[in-house]
This record gives C-alpha cells, structure tokens and sequence, in this order.
C-alpha cells in the first residue's frame, strides 16, 4: 500500500476490542500498523469487563447449585469458598488472554506500543515519551471509563475497575446504580456470600429493557435476599471510626457498611486526547461523532467502539474495528449493523433479549401483538428452586413478524444469540411455530407459544 509520506498507514489508540480487531485485519490487507495501548493488552472487556465478570458469574452459581443439589440426591458437605484463590485464577486466566492477544497482533505483523498517546494534529500522534508518528489514518479505540458520582464522600466509594481486585470480599456492600454491572454485580457479590444492598434511584432497574423483565428480575432478586432500594439515592458516604463508611440515602436513612461500588455509568474516554485541537467533534456526552463508517468530523480519524458511544458491547466494539479496516485498507466496504443487536445481562437469573421491548413495539407500530409464558423449569421440580422461567415475544400485528424476543432465566443470554438470526432474518410467528420443538428443554417454549396475552 502506498502511504505517501507519513511513517505508517494507520496508528489506532487503545488496544481494547475494536482497537486491536482494527489493527490485525488492516496489517492483514497489508498496512502499516502500529497500536498503542496505556494499560493492559485486550482493553476493558479482557482486563476488567466481560471475561472477569463473567469467571465471578460462573464462581458464584455454584451456591445455587450446591443447595439446589439436595433435591437430587446428592449431599455436599463443608462448602467454602475462597475469594483469593478465585480472583487468583481470574488473574491467571487475564494474563493469558492478554498475552494471546499481544501474540496474535504480532502474527499479524502490528507494532505494539506500551504506551499512551494521543493526537497532535490529523495526522499525528505523540507518544507519552514524546516522540511522534505520522500516519495517513489515526484510529481512536479508547472505551470508556467509570463515571465518579458528585456526592460528598463519592472517592470513599469503588469503581468496577476495582472490584474485581478485592483483598478481600466486604461482609455488607452498597452497589449504586440500576444498570447491567449494577444489576450483574448485585447478583454475584450475594451468591459469593456478601450482604448486597442495590440503590438506585431510578423507579425501576435496568432502563430500556422490557419492563415485565426488569420487574420480574427485581423480585427475584429480592427473594434471593438482596435488598433492592429502588427510588432511592446515595446523598453521602463518610469513613467511621470502626473503618466502615456510612451511607447516607435520599429516604433519610443511614447505613453502614464496608465497602460501596459505584456502578453509575462510564464516559466515553476521551479528555486530554488532543481530539478538539485535530477538528473532531465531540457530543454533548463527550463522545466521538462518527458516521455509519465511523468516520469522524476529521476525515482522517476514525473512531470506534465505546468511546463513539453507540452500542456500548464488545462485539459491536469489534464489528465496527473490523468494518472500518476491510472498508479503508481491504477491497470490501462495509458497516456495521447496529440493529437487532442480541444482549445478555448475566444476572442470576439471567435476561437474554433480542429486538423490540414490549413498550418500545407499542410505541412504533400499531398493533402488536405479545405472546408470553412463565414456567418452573423441570429442573426446579427437584431442587426446590421457586424461580420462574419467562419468555416473551413481541410480533407485529400487521405483518405477523417477530420483532423481539425476551428472555429471563437459565441460559438467556445463549438463548438470545439463537432468536437473533430469525429475528434479522425478519422471521414471523408462523415461521417460529412451523419449527418443531426439542424436548424437554425450556426454549421448546419459543416455539409453542400458542395465545396471545391480552
Ligand atoms: P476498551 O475495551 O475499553 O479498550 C480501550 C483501551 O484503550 C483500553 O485498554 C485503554 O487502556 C486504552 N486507552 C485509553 N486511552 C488511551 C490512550 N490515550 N493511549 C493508549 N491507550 C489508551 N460487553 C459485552 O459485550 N458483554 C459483557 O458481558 C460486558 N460486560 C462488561 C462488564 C463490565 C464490568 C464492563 C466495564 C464492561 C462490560 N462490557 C461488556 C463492555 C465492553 O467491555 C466494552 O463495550 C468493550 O470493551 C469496548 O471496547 P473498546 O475497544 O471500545 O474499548
């Protein structure tokens, strides 16, 4: 590739996701690439999102299915568990990872750079040595990063970055939020035997989901036994002499506690990066705005993932990586698709969701119908468990097609990625019920779903 006279052809920042995605696919077309990253290798997802999170899930169902396994026959006695040898494994398991993705990047033929940087102009960007690097293409990749609350005390409280770290776990712990790493943390910290209290000051948790799910997931987890605060903030947090912080709420109550987790939301991370001075805009959130080629106001720059603020998931992150290289630096031009985008919240129990709420279908079609079931799974005949499976499809009246599919229970979030492909392949309720079911599972349900819920 002809790359005129700059050092390199592409120099993305920030090695997360969509950053090293980006770099592996353009140095596979043949360009020059070298990607800076300031921390660690694999970016949030890796070091301090999903791949973590989702080790502690897994860790802290085995509580269910300890107590759960009585009703089958079995008798397991003496159950302890230990946070450092699981945050150690976690560790382990990071740094394996992370040197798999160094490893791949250099297979690729990409130059890692231990290191900030940020931009000078559109062309050019310094390393935190000072040294510079002109390319013909500058690729932003830095996500985001957790945003502090303003409350007096707010510094006494945790982010998510630190969570997973813990010395040791708190006895009684305030998570403050209602969105997915709230709700998801909430969840885990109880099964791993912590005292969750859950503040949110919102009505319900988990804004933007379809309501009957957010509601039912809300009770289940408090009959789990986490004591979920709804319509409820924190006001302050102070230190007390016994080491525990007092946590002052809107309701007038004070509670103490040993640690709190702020889980408030994440910024996209893009302060001191030089990006004003090169022309590119940002919104009112301080994210990049970017075009559906993640092109942004700079034409030289693009930007992807977190830090555009778009769909805030890894694999969308990695989706739009993968389409600004193949379009820039390969022979195929393409976008990547930001609708029908299957998510999971790996709460216990879990939610999967495709498409439309139920809310947001009545909201942009006229007539819709909704087809619904909740069931105790065959499972839960055995081992007691009261939970409730539910499932819900939303179909539009008009055209019979199904709009979106939503999940709470065991195996959601697999469950979701399933219905997604019918679901963009604009599938109807005819076509889910043609479909013969496999028993005796739970998703049989999706396809037997005979009457509508009126
Ligand atoms: P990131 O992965 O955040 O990578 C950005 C990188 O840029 C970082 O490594 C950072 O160190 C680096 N960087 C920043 N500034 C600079 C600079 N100036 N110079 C050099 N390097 C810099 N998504 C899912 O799909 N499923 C999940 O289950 C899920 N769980 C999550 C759980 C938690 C607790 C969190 C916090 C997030 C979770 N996410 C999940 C979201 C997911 O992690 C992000 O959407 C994804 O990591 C975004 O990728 P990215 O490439 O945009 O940014």
């Amino acid at each position: 590739m002809a790359n005129g006279t700059f050092d390199l052809d592409l120099f993305v920042i920030g090695g997360g996701s969509g950053g090293v995605r980006a770099a592996r696919i353009a140095a596979g077309h043949g360009a020059r690439v070298e990607l800076a990253e300031a921390y660690r290798m694999g970016g949030t997802c890796v070091i301090r999102g999903c791949v973590p999170k989702k080790l502690f899930v897994y860790a802290s169902r085995f509580a269910d299915d300890f107590a759960e396994s009585a009703g089958f026959g079995w008798q397991v006695d003496g159950v302890r568990f230990d946070w450092p040898a699981l945050r150690e494994a976690k560790d382990k398991e990071i740094a394996r990872l992370e040197a798999a993705y160094q490893r791949t990047l250099g297979n690729a033929g990409v130059t890692t750079l231990a290191t900030r940087a940020e931009i000078v102009d559109p062309h050019t960007v310094r390393l935190a040595d000072g040294s510079l690097r002109t390319a013909r293409y500058i690729l932003v990749a830095t996500g985001g990063w957790p945003s502090r609350p303003g409350f007096p005390g707010a510094d006494l409280a945790l982010n998510s970055n630190d969570i997973f770290d813990l010395p040791a776990l708190p006895t009684t712990l305030i998570i403050q939020g209602g969105g997915y790493i709230a709700v998801e943390f909430a969840c885990l910290m109880h099964r791993l035997g912590v005292r969750v209290i859950l503040v949110y000051r919102g009505e319900q948790i988990l804004r933007g989901f379809d309501t009957e799910i957010r509601e039912r997931l809300a009770t289940s987890m408090a009959a789990s036994g986490i004591e979920v605060l709804t319509g409820t903030d924190i006001t302050s947090i102070i230190a007390t002499a016994s080491g525990q912080r007092a946590v002052s709420l809107t309701s007038g109550e004070t509670r103490e506690v040993d640690a709190i987790l702020a889980a408030t939301g994440r910024a996209p991370n893009t302060a001191g990066l030089g990006l004003e001075k090169a022309g590119v805009a940002l919104n009112a959130a301080g994210a990049i705005v970017v075009d559906e080629r993640s092109q942004t106001t700079t034409p030289s720059i693009y930007a992807v993932g977190d830090v555009t603020n778009r769909i805030n998931l890894t694999p969308v992150a990695i989706r739009e990586g993968h389409a600004f290289a193949d379009s820039i630096f390969g022979k195929r031009q393409w976008t990547a698709d930001h609708s029908n985008v299957p998510s999971a919240i790996f709460s216990t129990p879990e939610i999967g969701t495709v498409g439309l709420s139920e809310e947001a279908a009545r909201k942009s079609h006229p007539s819709i119908d909704i087809y619904k079931t909740s069931f105790r799974s065959m499972r839960a005949t055995l081992s007691g468990s009261q939970e409730r499976i539910f499932m819900k499809l939303v179909v539009d009246g008009e055209t019979d097609r199904v709009l979106g599919a939503h999940m709470l229970g065991e195996g959601a979030g697999e469950a979701a990625q399933y219905l997604a492909i019918p679901i963009k392949m604009k599938a109807t309720k005819a076509d889910f019920d043609s479909v013969m079911p496999v028993h005796p599972t739970m998703a049989e349900e999706f396809v037997t779903m005979r009457t509508k819920a009126t």
